[in-house]
């Protein structure tokens, strides 16, 4: 098992990979994240899981709404994704049509968001310009 160790805000949070069955890449729980071995290497996913541990901070009380709302998760995913998408086509790992066809399948499939790939596109591509990629 590996551990990388990085910040949200001012809290040290866990990246604990390891041989993981669940179907995402990850799963994020506010101070410690747990990562599929075969995304070691991969940054752009770090940083979306990050991205969620800060969001349990900044959204604090009300960061359990991913859970029981579809449009709170969609809004939370769409963020790490947009980040994800940024930091990969700035580093030259994926190009941003790889990007958005990618994740908007992960949107449709993986989240139970009720939202059809067109409009998870949409939704992401709007979401990607506010980081300015
Ligand atoms: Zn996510």
């Amino acid at each position: 098992m590996m551990f990388k160790i990085r910040m949200a805000y001012y809290f040290p949070v866990l990246n604990i990979y390891g041989d993981f069955k669940f179907k995402t890449g990850a799963k994020a729980r506010c101070f410690f994240n747990l990562i599929k071995n075969k995304y070691l290497d991969e940054e752009g996913l770090l940083l979306h899981e990050m991205n969620h541990s800060k969001q349990f901070f900044r959204f604090s009380r009300k960061s359990w709404l991913y859970h029981f709302s579809k449009k709170w998760r969609l809004k939370s995913e769409l963020e790490c994704y947009a980040l994800q998408t940024v930091y990969n086509v700035k580093n030259g790992v994926w190009s941003i049509g790889e990007c958005l066809t990618s994740y908007s399948e992960y949107l449709v499939d993986w989240y139970d968001l009720d939202i059809k790939y067109t409009e998870a596109m949409e939704l992401l591509k709007k979401e990607v310009k506010k980081y300015g990629s």
